[in-house]
């Protein structure tokens, strides 16, 4: 537990969370600022700052309650579709430093955007960049 960490308060019971889903590994609850009614948060129990610092066990139980969630947010707002994501790192826009993976409820005509905005000028890459691009990533598990 991090003593100044939300999230880890809400796991623990210090801090007030409207908690929909809890296991020995994982917690889910309605994010407090909510972009849209459902907008859920699914956390690790301990806590870790980013996806590669969870064991492939832990991350398979955070994926596995997004999987589970998923669907019931969508029933219980009546949504059409969700947004599944995490800002992993403080540059991609990671406020509160403990994992977390967003279940946020879609409706057709919402006025939002897909996940492909996010990213700011997209780069202009040829064959060669992705070749080797592909690569670095093989080498770098
Ligand atoms: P991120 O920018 O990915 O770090 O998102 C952090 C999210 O946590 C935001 O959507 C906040 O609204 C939400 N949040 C921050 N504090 C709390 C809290 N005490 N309870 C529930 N949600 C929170
Ligand atoms: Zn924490």
């Amino acid at each position: 537990m991090s003593a100044d960490c939300p999230f880890c308060g809400i796991v623990a019971g210090e801090i007030p969370g409207r908690i929909v889903h809890e296991t020995d590994t994982v917690t889910a609850f309605l994010d407090a600022n909510p972009l849209a009614p459902g907008h859920t948060l699914v956390v690790p129990n301990d806590h870790h700052e980013r996806l590669d610092d969870l064991s492939e066990d832990l991350a398979s139980d955070v994926f596995a309650a997004l999987h589970r969630l998923t669907p019931a947010v969508e029933a219980a707002v009546d949504a059409d579709a969700t947004t599944v994501a995490f800002n992993n790192g403080s540059a991609a826009g990671q406020e509160v430093p403990h994992v977390h993976g967003h279940v946020i409820p879609r409706f057709e005509g919402d006025g939002g955007a897909p996940i492909h905005v996010v990213a700011g000028d997209r780069p202009d890459l040829a064959d060669d960049d992705l070749d080797r691009i592909a690569d670095d990533v093989r080498d770098s598990q």
